[in-house]
C-alpha cells in the first residue's frame, strides 16, 4: 500500500441509489489504492437546531476541517420547519461556484465528438435567493439579486481556472440587454476580471443565442461563466449533449478553499435499491475531487478505467443501453485499473 499518510474526506452516500453509488466509488478508489480515508456522515432522521436541516452540525464539521468531500445525491424530505439539505450545504460552506466539466467520453456515441467545455455557475444568489412574495391576489414578485462581491468572486474562480487548467477562452453568458442592471452588473464583473488575464480570451454570448450555439456546435465553448438561474438551465443543457446525468461530475468550490464533488444527478427514487444505477457520474466526481487534491496520477488512471470500460461495451448500465448491473459495472472498472 501507498507509504503516504492518507488524507481524510468526508463522504455523503446520501438518499436513494447514493448508497449504491458511493459504495461503487469506495470500490474502486480502494483498488487504485488512493491513500483517502472517508469520514463517512448520512443525513439524519431529525432536524438538528444547529443546522436547521436533517444534516448535522458534526457532517458539516467534518467538512470544514477535511475541507475536501464527496456527496451524492440527497431527497430533501418534505415537511415544514427545516431547510432544504442541499441549500444548508450551500449556504453553510459559501459553496458560491459549480464547476460542471462536459465532456464527449471517448467510447460512448452520442451526436457529437468533440465537446470539451465547463460550465460555471454562480451559486448563490440571482433567481435562487429565495426571495418570493404575492403582492396582492393575482400578482406575485420574485427578486433577483446580483452582487459585485458574488459575481467578482465566480467570475475570479473561473479566469483562474482557465488558467490554471491550461484554457483557452471564458465566455460571460448573460441577458443584460433585457435585465440591465443585474446581469449588467454581473458583466461589468466579468470585464473586471478579465483585464487581469490578458492571456485567457474573453467573449460575451447572450443566454438564447448561446443555447443555440451549443446546440449547433459545441466545440465553440471553452469555460462558461454564468449567474445561478442560466447555469442551472445550461448545465443540464450541457449534460444532454455527451449522454446524460448518469455521466456529469461537478464540484463544488466554497470558501477558504473547500470543495464538495457532487454528481448531477439526483436520487432516482425510481431505480434506488436496485443495483441498476450508473455510479460513473459520482466516480468522475471523485475523480475531480482527486484532481484538487492534487492526486493527478491516481485520477488519470481511475478516469481512463472508467472510459475504456464503457469503450469496450461489454459492462454497461441500463442508462447507457446495456444490462449490468451496478455492481458489474465496477467490477470490470477495477479489473480495468
Ligand atoms: P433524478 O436525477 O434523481 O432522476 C432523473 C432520471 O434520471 C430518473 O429516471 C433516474 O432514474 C435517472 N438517473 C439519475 N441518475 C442516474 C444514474 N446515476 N444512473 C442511472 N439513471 C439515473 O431527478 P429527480 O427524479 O427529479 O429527483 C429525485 C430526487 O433527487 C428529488 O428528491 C430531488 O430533490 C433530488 N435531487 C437532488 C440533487 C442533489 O442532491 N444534488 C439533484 C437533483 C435532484
Amino acid at each position: 500500500l501507498c507509504s503516504m499518510s492518507p488524507i481524510q474526506a468526508t463522504m455523503f452516500p446520501g438518499d436513494g441509489i447514493g448508497p449504491e453509488i458511493a459504495e461503487s466509488v469506495k470500490k474502486v478508489l480502494n483498488t487504485a489504492q488512493v491513500p483517502i480515508q472517508w469520514e463517512e456522515h448520512f443525513v439524519g432522521d431529525k432536524v438538528d437546531p444547529r443546522t436547521q436541516s436533517f444534516l448535522t452540525w458534526e457532517s458539516l464539521e467534518s467538512v470544514r476541517t477535511n475541507r475536501v468531500g464527496l456527496k451524492g445525491p440527497m431527497a430533501t424530505p418534505i415537511g415544514k420547519g427545516h431547510r432544504s439539505l442541499n441549500l444548508t450545504l450551500r449556504k453553510e460552506l459559501g459553496l458560491y461556484a459549480n464547476v460542471r466539466p462536459c465532456y464527449s467520453l471517448s467510447g460512448f456515441k452520442t451526436r457529437y465528438d468533440d465537446v470539451n467545455l465547463v460550465t460555471i455557475r454562480e451559486n448563490t444568489e440571482g433567481e435562487y435567493s429565495g426571495l418570493e412574495h404575492q403582492v396582492v391576489r393575482g400578482v406575485v414578485e420574485s427578486l433577483k439579486i446580483i452582487t459585485r462581491t458574488a459575481s467578482l468572486r465566480v467570475a475570479e474562480y473561473a479566469f483562474h481556472y482557465a488558467r490554471t487548467e491550461g484554457r483557452e477562452k471564458v465566455s460571460a453568458i448573460h441577458k443584460a440587454n433585457i435585465m440591465r442592471k443585474t446581469d449588467g452588473l454581473f458583466l461589468t464583473c466579468c470585464r473586471e476580471v478579465a483585464e487581469k488575464y490578458p492571456d485567457i480570451k474573453y467573449e460575451e454570448v447572450i443566454i438564447d443565442n448561446c443555447c443555440m450555439m451549443l446546440v449547433k456546435n459545441p466545440a465553440l465553448f471553452d469555460v462558461l461563466v454564468m449567474p445561478n438561474l442560466y447555469g442551472d438551465i445550461i448545465s443540464d443543457l450541457c449534460a444532454g449533449l455527451v449522454g446524460g446525468l448518469g455521466l456529469t461530475p461537478s464540484c463544488n468550490i466554497g470558501e477558504g478553499g473547500i470543495a464538495l464533488a457532487e454528481a448531477v444527478h439526483g436520487s432516482a427514487p425510481d431505480i434506488a435499491g436496485k443495483n441498476l444505477a450508473n455510479p460513473t457520474a459520482l466516480l468522475l466526481s471523485a475523480v475531480m475531487m482527486l484532481r484538487h487534491l492534487k492526486l493527478h496520477d491516481k485520477a488519470e488512471q481511475i478516469h481512463n478505467a472508467i472510459t475504456k470500460t464503457i469503450a469496450e461495451g461489454k459492462y454497461r448500465t441500463a442508462d447507457l443501453g446495456g444490462t449490468s448491473t451496478t455492481t458489474d459495472f465496477t467490477k470490470a472498472i477495477c479489473d480495468n485499473l
